[in-house]
């Protein structure tokens, strides 16, 4: 019925009612025959025929199918054989019907043909009493009632056939998008450690009954037990090593019940390690062995990727370090401060136990804890060759130290007393010479990496840079607050000094010194002794006063001297150790003469002008009272 009601003129083409099949399926067709001869049995059983004689099936290789020979003529069953055997090979050679009489039984077979071709491709024949004989279109007829039954089996044999092979390609196409779901779940991941994990978890939902391990060339992972590292030692045979020096897929067929597979993983730049499959010999399928192989590389390539993606990460990471930290080092122009910046850095940077900078002292040639975080250390200093600053220090390099316990190359109070295991250690260069040098530890054992140990290295070129600045620095800051000629301080350098005391001292004193008849001293001698008094003379007041009192040239020849924290009736007793000296040390002899004044945190008016005021009127005083005296203001 068509869909508007009217019945089709044409029947529905059933497109395999074409098909046939070839000489090439020979082999297959036994079973062919026989189902669809028991079948065309079961339908014909209770036909007469089949009930008075015997139909038989003959293929052209012979094999032979038969009814149930009638009860009545099973004695004879041996000559209706030889008989019926001899006329079947007689119709399919002549491929034409054939009947002969023996003994009172009619013997007829006719050929039975391809439906398409019409090929001869077996015999089917009828044995009967002579009394019972069929005429040729009888047997025609059977047998073509046989060929439908052959043509339905073999239509529904076909039709299974190909819905396995849609089945299996159905199966082949669900697995090759399993495997590029692997590929791309693989090549999304960003670490080498999720490719490898990422990798395992898939082969195993795959294959789900093998054992699957990978050995890796270079890390492994920690406690993954499927990841193990490649080894080459007394392997001669083993197809891992075999698989990873080759760069090829490796078979091991000798283990009883199993196969062993070697793939492996290579990427573009580099192969990484083998993946080793173990399967059970069951559910061994050699064309899975392309998935293997396909699944490895494209994990050596992601595994690639992932390295070289945590490679660049790594150095943007350090860069961004050591631009932060060469910032950092070079605003601070205090060698103390930068040691003990770098120090918190390092710790941090390196996530390490115990951080220790010393330098090199020059004059004493031993080497000071500058900055360290376990205090007792700092200030301690130590010979030149002690430890493994000495080692550093003698060879100019940097080192790495896996487990100190284990080797205790040399020995070290740092490791000793911190119980550190890891060390790496680097030199400061300042000019070209070690300056100082750089230790970090920890308690574990192989605790830092060779990345660690270069960048120890950079980042103490850094240091080094910035101590270099920071000397350069400090001297020219002492250049500009020195007097050339005197070496004493300058005059704003002392004014700058005595403002900042004044904010957080109680007290002090200022003396003035003037040379007397100096201008006589000059024109009597001229200007380059006058020049070698005034040196003679601030060389007196130097060694006359302690640290941290400042003495400065004030103008000309007059010198003026600061004494934090002391008052007049004090300073009356410098300056006047000062004025005698003068007066015995200075050739040719020269005298001086003082101004002092003082200042009071209880003072009302303590400007820096009114000090150095006081001090200027006391200083006439004494010039006025006769010169070579002390006044205070
Ligand atoms: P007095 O202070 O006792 O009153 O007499 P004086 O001769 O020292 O007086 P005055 O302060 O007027 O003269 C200071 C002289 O010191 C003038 C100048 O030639 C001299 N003088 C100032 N600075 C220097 C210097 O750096 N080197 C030399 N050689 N002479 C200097
Ligand atoms: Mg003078
Ligand atoms: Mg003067």
């Amino acid at each position: 019925m068509m869909m508007d009601g009217t019945i089709g003129v044409n029947k529905p083409t059933i497109w395999f009612a074409d098909e046939d099949f070839h000489d090439a399926d020979e082999p297959y067709l036994p079973e062919l025959y026989k189902e669809s001869f028991h079948a065309w049995y079961e339908d014909a059983r209770d036909m007469e025929a089949c009930q008075y004689g015997m139909f038989r099936l003959y293929s052209r290789s012979a094999s032979i199918y038969s009814t149930d020979m009638p009860e009545q003529h099973k004695l004879n069953a041996s000559d209706w054989d030889e008989t019926m055997n001899r006329l079947a090979m007689q119709c399919i050679q002549s491929e034409a019907y054939s009947v002969l009489l023996e003994q009172g039984v009619q013997y007829s077979a006719i050929p039975v043909t391809r439906r398409k071709d019409r090929k001869v491709f077996a015999a089917f024949i009828y044995a009967v009493n002579e009394r019972l004989a069929i005429s040729k279109p009888e047997l025609e007829g059977y047998m073509k009632h046989y060929r439908v039954h052959f043509y339905r089996v073999f239509e529904s044999v076909f039709v299974k056939e190909i819905m396995l092979q849609k089945n299996l390609i159905d199966k082949e196409a669900t697995h090759r998008e399993r495997l590029f779901l692997i590929s791309k779940r693989l090549y999304d991941q960003i670490d080498a450690e999720s490719v490898v994990r990422e990798m395992l978890h898939s082969l195993e939902e795959l294959y789900q009954d093998s054992e699957i391990y990978l050995y890796l060339s270079q890390d492994h992972l920690e406690g993954d037990s499927r990841v193990r590292p490649l080894e080459f030692r007394n392997s001669a045979n083993d197809i891992v090593t075999e698989a990873f020096l080759e760069g090829k897929c490796c078979i091991d067929r000798e283990q009883p019940g199993y196969i062993r597979l070697a793939i492996p993983m290579n990427g573009k730049q580099a192969a990484y390690g083998v993946l080793c499959i173990e399967i059970n010999m069951v559910h061994w399928d050699e064309s899975d062995l392309p998935a293997f192989m396909l699944i490895a590389d494209t994990a050596g390539s992601a595994f690639e990727n992932a390295k070289l993606y945590e490679q660049s990460n790594l150095l943007i990471n350090e860069l961004r370090i050591i631009n932060e930290m060469t910032k950092r080092l070079n605003q601070s122009l205090r060698s103390r401060e930068i040691f003990q910046y770098a120090t918190a850095e390092l710790l941090k940077i390196f996530a390490a136990d115990y951080c220790c900078v010393l330098q090199l002292d020059r004059k004493s040639n031993e080497f000071k804890v500058r900055a360290s975080n376990l205090e007792v250390l700092v200030g301690k200093t130590y010979a030149n060759d002690y430890g493994f600053t000495g080692v550093v220090y003698r060879t100019k390099e940097a080192l790495i130290t896996s487990d100190y316990k284990n080797t205790k190359s040399v020995s070290s109070e740092l490791m000793e007393d911190t119980n550190s295991r890891s060390l790496i250690g680097a030199p400061i260069f300042v000019d070209g010479e070690v300056a100082g040098v750089i230790l970090v530890t920890h308690r574990d054992a192989n605790y830092f990496s060779y990345d660690n140990y270069k960048l120890l290295q950079v980042v103490s070129t850094h240091i080094g840079l910035a101590v270099t600045n920071a000397s350069l620095h400090a001297e020219m800051r002492k250049m500009i607050i020195t007097d050339n000629l005197t070496n004493l301080h300058v005059r704003h350098y002392l004014d700058e000094e005595i403002q900042r005391k004044q904010r957080v001292d109680a007290q002090g004193s200022l003396i003035l010194v003037d040379i007397d008849f100096f201008k006589t001293v000059n024109d009597t001698y001229g200007h380059q002794v006058g020049d070698r008094i005034l040196i003679q003379v601030s060389a007196i007041v130097r060694s006359s006063i302690r640290n941290g009192d400042i003495a400065a040239r004030w103008g000309g020849e007059e010198l003026a001297i600061y004494l934090p924290n002391v008052p007049a009736s004090r300073a009356v007793q410098i300056a006047e150790r000062i004025r005698i000296r003068v007066e015995s040390e200075t050739d040719p002899k020269v005298t001086v003469s003082c101004g002092i004044s003082e200042w009071e945190a209880s003072h009302d008016k303590i400007s820096v002008e009114s000090l150095f005021y006081r001090a200027d009127m006391a200083l006439y005083e004494s010039k006025k009272n006769g010169r070579n005296r002390i006044n205070i203001g």
